[in-house]
């Protein structure tokens, strides 16, 4: 016997149990019942000979050198308790704490920052809950994997790095199983330091002992069977390692979390009956599962022979525990159904001698939001009955009933003696496929199990040119616009490290990061799904985000700043259903950043697309139209592989960020960086019909855009001309309807399906000169931009050109006929840049919002750098769109993004 020490909590449980004996016949060891029965610990006899353990009730002992001197250390009553548990779970050290939650907090205590989990894909929510935070406030990286298949776990095995494995065995609700033994033994050939720690609240001791089958730490919520009466909560810890004990004491005994007295008492007594408790309630859940199962509903329960992996549970368990779950088809007579039972209890948890019927999407696990409930294959209907200690009859008479008032089964017709319930089939299309349906793409693109979220998804939008009309814009004339063949693109990247990152590329290569719970989501009011973002901004959240998650540095770079701000508006704005995924948003253009081509409104777009799809706000179209593979480098006509519904979705956020990037744009850039083409428009308030119309039958143009790189002070080239209307009205009006006419021309022209190509481009030549002329007579002109119009109007060339946008800088647009010589052209860009100004050749008129296709194409779960992920065994890291991305030439950047498919296209 081993003396008694200062620590009681360690050693307490090695105090033998006496060993049944007699010279002429040796008896076996005690089963399990008996042993749950008979609480005896030699080394702590009762002064009095109680037969129950009593509760000592105290916070302190006296003295100084007695076993016990605080509670919160140690106490009789618990050093009992902790005994017997050791003894009924084959383990050498027990510890008792307030829940099972507490007990998987002391356990996951044993973590440093950068090491690495490994735990399953569909465990107790609760876990889930403290793995996230952990990885978000202690840098644990956590590796959720589908440990129901063992090789899907050894590419996440780090030698170094591997700290804990954590399993469960069968799962919560779906009763998956397992194989701890074989995973345990993966683990331990390829990573010996790591701890294996197993929930084993499903089975308790009785059924199942993972420590004999290489398990390291077990915990059990002993909320559940163990005590078995739902009277209290506690957790046990057990293990047979002294260095791993001598750490669960150290951490029990510092943060005070040990189970009290009055509840080790409970718990104790509980304790006595589990196996009998087990018993009866594992025989009934067996009749109940196979009644449902005759029935014809899809039944989850190890017991049944279909069960999948059922072989592999029958080696580790010793019997199928009283969970089980099936489902009906249909949410609705699910909830009838456990609304009608009477017997069974409408409750959470499970293990009490009473049985309980619940649904677990909208009770134990409605902390899951509904896309990852989905993506696990959580069905909405899902009912889970938790088997009790009642009479059998009366439960399934219970559960029959209530199936029949809430027309889950029917009487078949025929003789009295012949009747027999059958289950009604619920129609197809019922809500609950549909709600699956809308969170994952239809079957035939192979994504119907993927989340948006964990893949990097490629968005691009288009710039835009302002082709007449600027300025008079603002008084009420109608300008033309055209999206121009210089996108910005976007890159969304998944991190699964609780972060949210931005990567502006053209910005100085500008990075930020996020911790995505440390983000001001008091202030923010989130647009539900389906409503539309009120027309004004919400200041608050736009404070809060500048004030609080932007760093002095950030501030002091204003574009960034403002694409900070818009971005994390956006992503905290949209945020529903508890959602906020973890992920990496890169951003760069083929667009010249702030030179009046719309840079802005094409980065709000790409933003925009990337929070949509993300948060699962847009559906891409279920059946992709049929057409050819690569880049659809075509003008807008008859183009539109993704739907009005979907772009109108983007517009309005796009908007929304344009409103937070400008203060106060028309919303004309925004609309063409979605919609592509060109339009009009028309600002209301002057007399004539106002509003954005796009311009059908728009011919694809070839423009030269010429950055002269001044930049520019719109507001102050704005006020500029409004000052000289008031002082000169007449002239100002007359250039105004001058303007008006030019606009009035080019739409004609530009939509005449009659007119041919030469006089098209000649009409729109001599409209450029005379917009440009105009455009000069207010003031708003730049000698770089009177430098690159002689440039280019000079022979050989003879070109028409006019400034683009406010002027005072800025770009210049030059109209490119069909016979400019390319060698002409090569020329004239070439003279362009050796004044340091950037000529780009671009067509004008083309495609709006593009989203590259996940159809047809290998599926692509990224892992990012944070997590390596070995792709199937032996297939090697898997590449990153997003490294491609920045460190392609920007000239190879939309040649690299057409070569990678098939492109949707508003
Ligand atoms: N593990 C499993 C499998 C559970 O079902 C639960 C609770 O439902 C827990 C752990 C947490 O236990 P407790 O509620 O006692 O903290």
């Amino acid at each position: 016997m081993a003396p008694p020490t200062t620590n009681p909590k360690i050693f307490a449980q090695d105090l033998p149990t006496p060993e049944p004996e007699t010279p002429c016949r040796p008896r076996q060891p005690y089963r399990f019942s008996t042993l749950c029965a008979t609480v005896e610990n030699p080394s702590q006899k009762d002064q009095y000979g109680s037969s129950s353990v009593p509760i000592y009730q105290t916070a302190t002992f006296k003295g100084v050198d007695g076993q016990y001197d605080y509670t919160r250390s140690g106490n009789p009553t618990r050093s009992h308790l902790e005994h017997h548990l050791a003894k009924i779970s084959s383990a050498a050290h027990a510890f008792t704490v307030s829940s099972g939650m507490a007990a998987l907090d002391t356990i996951l205590r044993i973590l440093k920052p950068g090491d690495e989990v490994i735990a399953g894909d569909d465990l107790y929510g609760g876990t889930n809950r403290i793995l996230a935070y952990l990885k978000t406030h202690g840098g644990v990286i956590v590796h959720h994997v589908d440990t129901t298949k063992p090789d899907t776990v050894l590419p996440y095995i780090n030698s170094e790095k591997t700290a804990m494995v954590l399993l469960e065995s069968p799962t919560n609700p779906l009763l998956k199983i397992v194989d701890l033994a074989r995973i345990a033994a993966d683990i331990k050939e390829r990573a010996p330091n790591a701890v294996i720690v197993v929930d084993n609240t499903m089975m308790s001791p009785y059924l199942q002992r993972p420590l004999e089958h290489g398990a390291d730490i077990v915990y059990d919520s002993a909320t559940k069977y163990l005590s078995g009466h739902h009277d209290l909560m506690a957790g046990v810890i057990t293990c047979n390692r002294d260095d791993l004990a001598k750490q669960m004491a150290f951490v029990i005994n510092a943060a005070g979390n040990a189970l009290t007295p009055f509840d080790c008492f409970l718990l104790l007594r509980g304790s006595k009956t589990l196996a009998i408790r087990m018993d009866r309630q594992q025989t009934t859940a067996m009749l109940v599962a196979q009644m449902l199962d005759r029935l014809g509903f899809k039944v989850h329960y190890p017991g049944l022979t279909n069960h999948p992996n059922r072989d592999v549970h029958e080696r580790i368990a010793d019997g199928y525990g009283a969970v089980l779950s099936f489902t009906t088809g249909d949410k609705a007579l699910s909830e009838r159904i456990v609304g009608a039972t009477r017997l069974w209890g409408i409750s959470v948890s499970f293990g009490c001698v009473n049985s309980l019927i619940s649904m677990p999407c909208i009770m134990s696990h409605a902390s899951i939001d509904p896309a990852t409930r989905a993506a696990r294959g959580l069905p909405e209907d899902l009912i889970r009955l938790c088997v009790g200690i009642e009479d059998p009859a009366d439960l399934l008479d219970d559960l029959e009933r209530a199936l029949l008032e809430a027309g889950a089964i029917t009487l078949t017709a025929g003789g009295d003696s012949h009747q027999q319930f059958v289950r009604t089939i619920p129609s197809e299309g019922t809500a609950i496929s549909r709600a699956v349906q809308k969170l994952a793409f239809n079957d035939s693109t192979g994504y119907t199990t993927e989340r948006n979220e964990d893949r990097e998804w490629f968005v691009s939008a288009p710039g835009k040119v302002i082709l007449f009309g600027e300025h008079a814009v603002v008084h009420g004339v109608t300008a033309v616009a055209a999206s121009v063949d210089l996108r910005c693109y976007g890159v969304t990247t998944p991190r699964h490290d609780g972060k949210v990152s931005v990567h502006f590329i053209d910005i100085d290569n500008f990075t930020q990061e996020w911790e995505v719970d440390d983000l001001p989501w008091d202030a923010v009011t989130p647009v539900r799904v389906g409503d539309v973002h009120p027309d004004s901004l919400d200041h608050k959240l736009v404070d809060a985000i500048t004030t609080r998650a932007l760093s002095p540095e950030v501030l002091a770079i204003p574009s960034a700043r403002q694409a900070c701000i818009a971005f994390l508006y956006m992503y905290m704005i949209m945020a529903h259903g508890g959602n906020r995924p973890s992920f990496n948003f890169s951003a760069r253009a083929t667009l010249p950043v702030g030179a009046g081509l719309g840079s802005s409104a094409s980065f709000s777009a790409c933003a925009a697309t990337a929070l949509l799809l993300l948060y699962s706000r847009i559906q891409l179209p279920a059946q992709p139209a049929p057409t050819t593979v690569g880049h659809v480098h075509v003008s807008h006509e008859g183009r539109r592989a993704l739907p009005p519904p979907l772009a109108e979705e983007v517009n309005r956020w796009a908007f929304v960020s344009e409103k937070i990037l400008h203060g106060n744009p028309s919303g004309v850039d925004n609309s063409v960086a979605v919609f592509g083409g060109a339009l009009s428009y028309t600002r209301a308030g002057f007399g004539r019909k106002s509003g954005m119309i796009p311009i059908q039958g728009f011919k694809s143009l070839k423009f030269l855009l010429t950055d002269s790189r001044v930049p520019r002070n719109t507001k102050q080239l704005v006020a500029g001309v409004s000052a000289l209307k008031e002082q000169e009205p007449e002239f100002v009006d007359g250039l105004l309807n001058a303007i008006q006419s030019i606009s009035d021309e080019a739409q004609r022209a530009l939509a005449d399906p009659n007119l041919s190509r030469q006089t098209l481009l000649s009409a729109l030549s001599a409209l450029i000169d005379e917009n440009h002329g105009h455009l000069v007579k207010l003031g708003v002109s730049h000698p770089s931009l009177e430098v690159i119009r002689s440039k280019t109007a000079s022979p050989p060339y003879a070109l028409s050109t006019k400034l683009t946008g406010a002027g005072g800088g800025g770009c210049a647009v030059t109209l490119v006929p069909d016979n400019l010589s390319e060698s002409n052209l090569r020329e004239l860009m070439a003279a362009l840049s050796t004044e340091s100004f950037v000529p780009y050749l671009t067509s004008v008129g083309g495609s709006g919002l593009g989203i590259l296709s996940p159809y047809n194409q290998p599926q692509r779960l990224v892992t990012p750098p944070e997590t390596p992920r070995e792709g199937e065994a032996g297939a090697g890291p898997v590449e990153l769109l997003r490294d491609t991305f920045a460190g392609k030439a920007t000239s190879d950047l939309s040649a690299w993004a057409d070569s990678l498919g098939r492109w949707l296209f508003v």
